[in-house]
């Protein structure tokens, strides 16, 4: 127990955090591109706040939330995703009274007691975007174009953006006498959660991933074909931002995703690169999200996208290599006053911005050659008595093999020459 992390969470180790790092800038880069700053909201927030705006009806709030009491005798729940905390910051901060629309993003990890299988863990880490106050069709194409950017951006391919509209609460309700009707007496061999969406919301049965509930909603009456005319016009225009980005994307009537409180667009971006955990991205428009959780009526929009299964699409599809840059230079030593002079240069070189490090372990000098080849700095050298009485260095470009002569004193110099302004001066 004590050496094994719990069900469902993973280390990502050094030899693995460069990558992450490199999507993290390349997502932190893509968010300013498009004018968002980041918002950072806390790991655990009341559970009342989920079940909320993630909605009662929903597998989240039914089966995966991390939810315990604290000292105080407060609910608390670790954050199955990242929209409900930036919503609650919207509203306790008042950012509704700044000029809108605002345009956020985080990176956070989340929490959700799942069966942990490939792409599915119970602490897995999101990106994702949301915006408040803004109602235009326009935005609904814009985050879209954004998360499609950011998968260019990595050299990802065989993406399909699905898209669809659930319309607004005046289309739904008679929407949902459809629906009912339609079941007819069917509902009773609806799943247990089904029986609740019947009652609450219907339309969250077509998200269903029980077989006799997926056989059951085969020919349903499907709420594209029931906007109102408002919705539907969005839609269209929507589809016409998309049209003029050039984005790819399908209609698909199916797709409701999982929150109770979406209106108008929602859509998901699959992958075929991922088996059965397919879905790398969610989103969708939340207009009514806001005032259900106390703000003032506020349009709103956003999408996640889930980085280990990015990370997954770019292990697989190995489009681009993502090269951590080696150190720049291991001073490796032979005796004690060898190692204190090596101790003063690295601080210098520190200093300037040139990475370096000395042994410090007691290594063998065969073995810290062996260790620095491992590593792969980019230069070697070896202080020991000799450089020490004659102040000369032999430095080795271990790329290239070579060797120069060099006076220690000038070892600074030749580094920033030799790197070619890696050098913070
Ligand atoms: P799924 O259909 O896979 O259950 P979801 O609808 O529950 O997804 P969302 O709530 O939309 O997922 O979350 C957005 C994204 O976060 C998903 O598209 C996915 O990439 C990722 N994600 C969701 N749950 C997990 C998990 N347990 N482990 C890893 N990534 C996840
Ligand atoms: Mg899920």
């Amino acid at each position: 127990m004590l050496t094994r992390a719990p069900k469902g969470t993973k280390d990502i180790l050094p030899s693995e955090s460069y990558s992450w790092q490199y999507v993290e800038e390349k997502i932190r880069q893509i968010a300013r591109l498009y004018g968002y700053r980041e918002i950072r909201t806390p790991i655990f927030e009341h559970t009342d706040l989920f079940v909320r705006s993630v909605g009662d009806t929903t597998d989240i709030v039914q089966k995966e939330m991390f939810t315990f009491e604290d000292k105080g005798k407060r609910s608390i729940t670790l954050k199955p995703e990242g929209t409900a905390g930036v919503v609650r910051a919207y509203i306790e901060h008042s950012l509704y009274a700044e000029p809108q629309p605002i345009k956020v993003y985080y990176i956070t990890p989340c929490f959700r007691h799942e069966r942990p299988q490939a792409g599915r863990q119970r602490q897995f880490n999101q990106f994702g975007v949301e915006v408040f106050g803004g109602k235009e069709a326009s935005l609904d194409a814009e985050i879209i174009s954004l998360a499609v950017k950011l998968f260019d951006s990595l050299a990802i391919k065989g993406l399909k953006v699905n898209l669809n509209s659930i319309g607004c609460p005046d289309c739904r309700g008679p929407y949902h006498e459809k629906i009912k009707e339609y079941l007819g007496d069917n509902i009773n061999s609806l799943c247990k959660s089904c029986s609740d969406r019947y009652e609450k919301n219907p339309l969250r049965i077509l998200d269903c991933k029980e077989e006799g509930c997926k056989a059951l909603i085969a020919g349903i009456p499907l709420i594209l074909d029931n906007l109102c005319d408002e919705c539907k016009d969005h839609f269209d225009q929507v589809k016409a931002f998309l049209d003029a980005k050039g984005i790819d994307y399908q209609i698909n009537p199916l797709i409701v995703r999982g929150l109770d409180y979406y209106t108008k667009t929602v859509f998901e971006i699959i992958s075929d690169s991922l088996g059965a955990q397919s879905t790398v991205c969610g989103g969708g428009r939340y207009d009514g999200l806001v005032e259900e959780c106390g703000g003032p009526k506020t349009p709103g929009i956003g999408f996640a996208i889930g980085l280990e299964r990015l990370m997954m699409i770019l292990e697989a599809q190995k489009a681009i290599d993502i090269i951590e840059e080696p150190m720049d230079i291991y001073i490796a030593t032979i005796g004690d006053m060898a190692r204190l002079k090596a101790s003063d240069l690295i601080s210098v070189l520190r200093k300037k911005g040139i990475s370096a490090d000395m042994d410090h372990v007691g290594r063998s000098i065969k073995a810290q050659f062996k260790y620095a080849g491992k590593q792969g700095y980019k230069f070697v050298c070896t202080i020991g008595e000799n450089e020490l009485t004659t102040g000369d260095l032999r430095i080795k470009n271990m790329k290239e093999g070579k060797e120069d002569s060099i006076r220690i004193e000038s070892l600074l110099d030749y580094l920033i020459k030799q790197l070619g302004g890696s050098s913070n001066d």
